[in-house]
């Protein structure tokens, strides 16, 4: 197994073979052949800390959060909440009454453009996003569309899936309420320059939302520094859980904003001439939360915050350094999103051949990767396909995998050319 060190100090070696220990799933067969697992960007394996914490979680703390006064409730209270902390330093919010509990990405988009959005935008008022967007991050814009009047424009990309910076900033003015964006492409792995951005939609007086969710593992993510209003990400793309990610607002802008469902723990005083609310984050937490969930993904930020993160990086971008060599000797073999600044996503088509039929071989072989539109049609759209193949490493990939898979690339398509 490959060792990847740093020329610092000995603490911040990273040691892929350790690391990959950690991840079980990484040790299975598939289909007799060892996994190669390259669809990171669809969700990510979960080291043993995270599995043993959930499966401790439920075997000896099990109990609802915030109303109880016994034993259990109180440490499962302790335990949520702590998350929180966890979760606020991770992304450097101020307090972690910004930090709100979602499913993931999906639920933040929505709980903003049903919230915040709904009840802010008028007819002649504009929602700024890219082509790049996930479906997420374009159908809520699309609900609040419908349902307020206001016009949703959308910035373009240029051939290589890179935000064209003077055509955003001409989309940007006095009449722009709203600009959402994704940190990183899931389709193209293409890295927005977020803080750029920002700085762009701000000087109109936007609120700037940021979906995250193919970032947490590629970049530090610093809210303050950025200084976007939202942003927003998914667990099971952390290393975390499924169903658990989370929405971060600035505290001024949550307590502006009007609660998106009702029920329990949201509330102050509920009677029938009417109901006070609770204060931020629980304002938008109606119901019980997903508490395992929450601890889980606590616990994979506990981890990840472990290894070394500059040498991380580093060893991600050499995967990505490899993907972009090894795709170059393929013949017929097209790489959709070439941004100067990426990560290790490799979206391609291959002349005459269906993405998915390149899946299904590269299964045969244990090799899992993803073919289809990656909910971005509009995206595909403008390349003028109907999908792609996307294989997408992270810090626990090896090079040899990275080799491995372009080697059964070059297999498929001798066989299906
Ligand atoms: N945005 C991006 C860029 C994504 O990659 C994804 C997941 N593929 C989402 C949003 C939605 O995340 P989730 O399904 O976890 O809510």
């Amino acid at each position: 197994m490959e060792k990847v060190t740093t020329m610092n100090t000995s603490k911040s070696a990273f040691d892929l073979g350790l690391i990959r220990k950690d991840f079980p799933l990484l040790s299975r067969k598939i289909n007799d052949a060892p996994i190669i697992y390259a669809d990171n960007a669809a969700t990510t394996q979960k080291p043993l800390s995270v599995i043993r914490r959930l499966s401790n979680f439920y075997a000896e703390e099990n109990s609802n959060v915030h109303r109880g006064v016994h034993a259990l409730s109180e440490a499962a209270t302790a335990a949520f909440e702590d998350s929180r902390k966890i979760i606020a330093k991770f992304i450097n919010a101020q307090s972690e009454a910004e930090i709100i509990f979602t499913k993931g990405t999906t639920e933040a988009v929505n709980l903003v453009a049903q919230s915040y959005a709904r009840s802010q935008l008028k007819t002649n008022d504009k929602v700024i996003i890219t082509e790049l967007e996930h479906h997420s991050n374009i159908v809520p814009w699309q609900i609040v569309k419908e349902q307020t009047g206001c016009e949703l424009c959308i910035a373009p990309v240029s051939t290589s899936g890179e935000v064209l910076l003077e055509e955003f900033e001409k989309l940007c003015d006095e009449r722009t309420k709203i600009v959402s964006f994704s940190h990183i492409s899931n389709a193209l792995g293409t890295i927005n320059p977020v803080t750029e951005l920002t700085k762009i939609a701000k000087l109109c007086g936007a609120k700037v939302f940021i979906d995250g969710a193919q970032a947490t593992l590629h970049e530090a993510i610093d809210v303050q520094k950025i200084g976007c209003d939202f942003y927003a990400f998914s667990g099971h793309k952390a290393i975390g859980p499924t169903g658990i990610g989370i929405l971060y607002g600035k505290l001024n802008l949550l307590e502006e904003m009007p609660p998106w469902q009702g029920g329990g723990d949201m509330i102050e005083k509920v009677s029938f001439k009417g109901t006070t609310y609770n204060n931020v984050p629980y304002k938008f937490e109606a119901g019980t939360p997903n508490i395992a969930g929450a601890i889980g993904l606590a616990e994979g930020i506990k981890y990840y915050s472990t290894i070394d993160l500059q040498s991380a990086k580093e060893h991600t971008r050499s995967l990505t350094k490899k993907c972009e060599e090894l795709s170059s000797c393929i013949s017929g073999l097209r790489v959709i999103g070439t941004a100067t600044n990426k990560s290790s996503i490799c979206s391609f088509i291959i002349d005459n051949i269906h993405p998915n039929d390149i899946g299904t071989l590269l299964d045969q072989q244990g090799i899992a990767i993803r073919s289809g539109h990656h909910c971005a049609m509009p995206l595909m759209e403008k390349f003028g396909i109907k999908g792609t193949a996307r294989a997408s490493f992270t810090f626990y990939n090896t090079i040899e995998e990275v080799e491995q898979v372009f080697k059964a690339i070059e297999k498929a398509r001798k066989i299906l050319a």
